[in-house]
């Protein structure tokens, strides 16, 4: 059992902090946001994480789990004090520091004897080396800054978390090295990979990671777009490229676009390392220039069918979220493609099973939200599939058909088999398909 404080009880620092909490040590969640914390307190969780709230109410009831807004004494109880605060996208794409900055003081303050110092968050490369810096100004104690990049996925968090691909740490400091080998004992005894480096590699292995990944994203995108207009269909190339082991199935869903909290504003800021370190890195910025026109391209189809000009057509949204199983609607793709249609006076009229309350926070009233996937159909000129959530996997088509005005389909996640659809005399556009 160690003692561990988790400053920033968001998606990453909530899970991370239950996580270890249920591998037996004891941890301290810290958090800033009053409702945050009064919604913890109270026994619920401020984010939708399937598994999570059941998890966080047996690790509070057995003691080895708890919340506090008192930074310092979460410090100064733990021998390992994890940073997971946002570090969002400022406006030049690098990464703002001002979170991990406000924290590294206030625990360069609390400290009383020696921690270890962990990174969480996804930092530029070099920060960790700054921290230390900022950190040995403000106190005479010892201390160890460590990177330790996070690769959980939300809606599977508590899986990713439990059950990693690999474990990054990026600490020079024997002590620290030490700590992070015992932190980890319960997951490494059970297989898991540890990969030990240097605090620079390792800040650089997230970045260069979700960079990959979304370049296979775009990738496919592409792919798919001239699978249109060559007569082919990218779920076939898909299998066919998947089955290589030299590049495997993973990532090669042609699609709306990637979103989500980490891959744009992290692609943005490595790309504004490259640019502050006089490199250039080209396959990158393709990456997010095929991602932004990704994201309109269902729009571009709608118009294509119908003209540029949308007042008085109604359109039914399924999936708002960036992703299933979350609720999460940070640079989502659903974001571009409503504006573009309310833009062009459509009128929607949206599903999602978790996202309604953030997605609130973006359109507000300006979109419909329905109570479920059947009532935004009535009357609708067209079904967009944006988020790909189980629940819509097998529709009752008889019924979409019957509510429909137009019945049309733009499969957005190429969910659906368009020779079923076509059959039933609606109208099909997928990503890159045949029809
Ligand atoms: P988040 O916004 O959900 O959570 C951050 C939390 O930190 C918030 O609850 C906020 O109130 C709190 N906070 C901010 N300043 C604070 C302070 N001074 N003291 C105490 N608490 C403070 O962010 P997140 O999605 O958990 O991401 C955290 C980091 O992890 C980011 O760097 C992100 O890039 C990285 N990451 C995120 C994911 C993901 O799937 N969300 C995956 C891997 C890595």
């Amino acid at each position: 059992m160690m003692n561990v404080a988790v400053v920033g009880s968001g998606y990453v620092g909530l899970v991370a902090g239950t996580c270890f909490a249920e591998l037996g040590h004891k941890v301290a969640c810290v958090d800033n946001d009053p409702k945050k914390l009064e919604t913890l307190a109270g026994g619920g969780i401020p984010i939708y994480e399937p598994g999570l709230e059941q998890m966080v109410a047996k690790n509070v009831k057995r003691g080895r789990l708890s919340f506090t807004a008192d930074l310092a004494d979460a410090v100064r109880g733990a021998e390992v004090v994890f940073i997971a605060v946002g570090t969002p996208p400022g406006e030049d794409g690098a990464a703002d520091l001002t979170y991990v900055n406000q924290v590294g003081a206030q625990i360069a303050d609390a400290l009383d004897a020696f921690k270890v110092i962990v990174m969480k968050s996804t930092v530029p490369i070099g920060t960790c080396d700054g921290l230390t810096r900022l950190i040995g100004a403000k106190t005479d104690q010892p201390f160890a800054v460590v990177s330790n990049p996070e690769f959980l996925r939300e809606g599977v968090a508590i899986n990713d978390f439990m059950r990693p691909d690999r474990i990054v740490v990026g600490a020079s400091d024997e002590r620290a090295i030490a700590t992070m080998r015992k932190l980890y004992r319960p997951l490494t005894r059970g297989g898991a990979k540890l990969l030990l480096m240097d605090v620079r590699s390792s800040e650089m292995t997230k970045y260069a990671s979700n960079s990959m990944l979304a370049t296979r994203i775009s990738f496919m995108n592409e792919i798919a777009n001239l699978c249109e207009r060559v007569g082919a269909d990218v779920e076939n190339v898909r299998r066919g490229m998947g089955s290589d082991s030299r590049i495997g199935r993973q990532f090669l869903r042609a699609g709306v676009g990637f979103g989500g909290s980490c891959f744009p504003k992290d692609v943005r800021a490595l790309l504004q390392t490259a640019h502050d370190n006089g490199a250039t890195l080209g396959i990158l910025d393709a990456t997010v220039k095929a991602n932004v026109a990704q994201k309109s391209k269902l729009v571009e189809v709608v118009k294509q069918d119908l003209g540029d000009d949308l007042t008085g057509r109604q359109f039914a949204l399924w999936g708002l979220a960036f992703k299933p199983e979350t609720d999460d609607m940070r640079e989502a793709p659903s974001i571009p493609l409503v504006e573009g249609l309310l833009a062009a006076g459509a009128e929607i009229v949206a599903y999602d099973p978790q996202a309604h309350e953030t997605a609130r926070v973006v359109f507000g009233d300006r979109i419909t939200y329905a109570e479920d996937p059947y009532a935004c159909l009535e009357g609708a000129d067209g079904l967009l599939m944006i988020t790909e959530w189980a629940e819509f996997t097998s529709p009752d088509w008889e019924r979409v058909w019957a509510m429909m005005r137009r019945p049309a389909v733009y499969d957005g996640r190429n969910l659906w088999d368009p020779r079923e659809l076509l059959g039933m005399g609606f109208s099909y556009r997928g990503i890159g398909r045949r029809g």
